[in-house]
């Protein structure tokens, strides 16, 4: 499967260059700003993934790391001088952007400070209840599912926004990653506000379901107090096509309205609010082809025991039929498609994702 999809891959690749030259041959005033975008693109050509803690002080509802069907092996490097010679190597493997995923990065500060000594560009996933020390130099993307108490309660078993906004105020590193689904969609609106008068810009994420949440309302199981807490086959927060509409027109309200600190895109909004699912799907494995989060050679993922695996990308346990998560949204749009290059406003409109891309993963 990997070899076919390396081959289609390499026969796609060629077309698209051969496309973008034409398109550029007859649209040379782009030529500027695609030099610009291709600078960005840059930053991201050697990613990586790092499972960074295995410890959680939250519980989210379908949350995507412990929410398996395939218990993990939560095994952990202790050793700091080993994570130090390890992000060298990485260093020296060319890796220049680092992803530091959860459980809780900022549970483990010591291993991101090392990693800061030896990688250009990183951005960690955190749910900015602790404090990320300044000295490390990096994107830090804040998770937020809901802008009151009771919501945050619901969705997370604890509220922490109120703490996050805080350590983070005014923060040049920071971005709130508001994770919308169809409970808290209303509530964004209150999110951005308390964002803007925090001083950091705000961005948004689809929440979307793991299999283990999709089996358990396919099977209507038992609530648990773990990530299942509050979750019916008639009542979750999985978005419907039904809610589609309207998640598309409050978030384009939002960005018309607050765009001093809503950092997102109408062309990405209407892209991540089709229909699904949004990527093409192979009918046997369930498993997005195109999608650009896929752990695919230079690309890799390691857990905390340093090891190298062969996960489908950074969001495992999320099903890709129903993927609508930030990270393989605009990972994908990092890639020039055909698609891109059918005419100059295509073409333009993927040359403003990308610079709202670098806003919300570079620091
Ligand atoms: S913050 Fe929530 S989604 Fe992230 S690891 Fe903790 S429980 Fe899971
Ligand atoms: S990011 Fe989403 S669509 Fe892409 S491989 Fe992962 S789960 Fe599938």
């Amino acid at each position: 499967m990997r070899l076919a999809e390396a081959a289609a891959r390499e026969d796609m690749h060629r077309a698209t260059i051969s496309a973008l030259k034409q398109l550029l041959a007859q649209n040379p005033d782009l030529a500027d700003q695609y030099e610009q975008t291709k600078k960005i693109i840059r930053i991201f050509r050697r990613p990586a993934f790092y499972e960074t803690s295995t410890r959680c002080n939250l519980r989210c509802e379908g949350c995507y790391y412990f929410d398996t069907e395939h218990p993990k092996t939560l095994s952990e490097e202790q050793d700091l001088g080993v994570w130090d010679a390890f992000f060298a190597a990485e260093a020296k493997r060319g890796v220049s952007m680092a992803y530091f995923l959860g459980a809780e990065p900022s549970l483990e500060k010591e291993r991101l400070k090392v990693a800061a000594r030896h990688i250009p560009h990183g951005n960690i996933g955190t749910n900015g209840s602790v404090f990320i020390p300044h000295e490390i130099p990096f994107k830090i993307s804040i998770s937020m599912w809901g802008s009151d108490d009771a919501m945050d309660r619901r969705m997370r078993g604890a509220s922490v926004f109120h703490k996050a906004l805080e350590n983070y105020a005014e923060d040049p590193r920071a971005i709130v990653l508001y994770t919308v689904n169809a409970w808290n969609f209303e509530q964004c609106e209150a999110a951005v506000l308390l964002c803007r008068d925090a001083g950091i810009p705000i961005t948004f994420n689809l929440f979307s379901p793991t299999k283990s949440l999709l089996h358990k309302l396919t099977d209507a199981a038992p609530n648990d107090n773990q990530f299942f807490r509050v979750s019916r086959p008639n009542a979750n927060p999985c978005i419907g096509d039904e809610d589609l509409i309207r998640i598309r027109d409050t978030l384009s309200g939002l960005l018309d309205a607050y765009p001093e600190t809503v950092v997102y895109s109408h062309n990405y909004n209407r892209w991540s609010t089709s229909p699904g699912p949004l990527h093409n799907i192979d009918e046997q494995s369930g498993i997005a082809l195109n999608c650009h989060s896929r752990i695919v050679e230079p690309m890799r993922y390691y857990t905390t025991s340093l090891a190298s695996v062969d996960a489908k990308c950074c969001s495992e346990e999320v099903d890709c039929r129903h993927c609508r998560m930030h990270s393989g949204g605009w990972s994908s749009k990092l890639n020039l498609t055909l698609k891109d290059l059918c005419s100059r406003s295509s073409f333009c409109d993927w040359m403003e994702m990308v610079t709202v891309l670098s806003r919300i993963f570079v620091y």
